[in-house]
């Protein structure tokens, strides 16, 4: 594995690859949902390429930029061990330009959900993905469903400036009690960590509803409410739309997504489920 901290030497790395190429981006302090990824990569491409950059530009004033966990000597063994190829760890300075273009989120799509409580914050994703999609030039590049509107506008990102990229959705991977695996959840206490799980509980029990027949979006996110207002500090929304993210009254077959975001203690988590 070749370990990159900025462009030239990423150019001359990349270069070198010979074949497919998966990139699978990240903000580190790597856990099983980014080796999931990562091994799928590493399984569909000839090469992969991992990117670890906490990137400024999508925290907003006053979110944990300056706390969020870091750790590059154990990500750079986990890269190692599951087969990328090069991992590129670049610098602030080598990423960003003074006055430099901007990418904008949708109007519409960038600012509801976590949009509206994140004002501005996909500008910024966006903005770095299509960087790094220039920089890596891959065929295919994998997101978690556990940041699902991330991931559907990166796939919106992808259509809109017809970038030749197939974007491939990866499922949310779970520690055993349910708790969806985050970054994040290291701020978490025990107790906290035991309150969290009412967020997936509560998508748990919606899917079990679906399952047994029930359809009213109103029905089902009362229900969740109930649930997780019993457990969480601030419950922030809990959203039932379909996949271009349009608030809906029934539930729709293979194209409705479960979003809820709450806080823990002073962590927030975010999860949803797909139905
Ligand atoms: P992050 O480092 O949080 O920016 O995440 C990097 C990528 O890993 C994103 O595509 C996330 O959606 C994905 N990811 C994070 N947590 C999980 C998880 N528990 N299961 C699946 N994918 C995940």
């Amino acid at each position: 594995m070749t370990v990159v901290r900025d462009y030239k030497a990423f150019k001359e790395a990349r270069e070198l690859l010979d074949g497919s190429v998966g990139f699978v981006p990240t903000m580190g302090a790597l856990h099983e949902g980014h080796i999931s990824l990562i091994k799928r990569a590493v399984k569909e491409n000839d090469n992969v390429i991992v990117s670890i950059f906490v990137n400024p530009t999508q925290f907003l004033e006053g979110e944990d930029l300056d706390k969020y966990p870091r750790k590059e000597e154990a990500d750079i063994k986990l890269c190692e061990l599951a087969g990328v190829d090069i991992l590129f760890m670049p610098t602030i300075d080598s990423i960003y330009f003074e006055d430099e273009m901007k990418i904008l989120a949708p109007a519409v799509a960038g600012y509801i959900l976590e949009g509206a409580i994140r004002p501005g914050h996909f500008n910024g994703v966006l903005q770095v993905v299509m960087k790094l999609f220039n920089i890596t030039r891959p065929n295919r590049a994998y997101f978690g469903k556990k940041d699902a509107q991330q991931l559907l506008l990166i796939e919106k990102m992808v259509n809109d400036y017809f970038l030749p990229i197939d974007i491939v959705e990866c499922d949310i991977v779970r520690d055993s009690d349910g708790l969806a695996l985050s970054s994040r959840n290291v701020y978490l206490s025990d107790d906290e960590r035991k309150r969290a799980l009412a967020i997936s509980k509560s998508l748990k029990r919606a899917g079990k509803m679906i399952m047994s027949g029930e359809r009213s979006v109103s029905k089902i996110k009362d229900d969740m409410i109930r649930l997780l207002k019993e457990s969480v500090d601030e419950l922030e929304y809990v959203e039932i739309v379909d996949k271009a993210l349009n608030t809906i009254s029934t539930v729709q077959e293979q194209n409705t997504l479960i979003l809820v975001a709450a806080k823990v203690g002073n962590t927030r988590l975010i999860d949803n489920l797909w139905i």
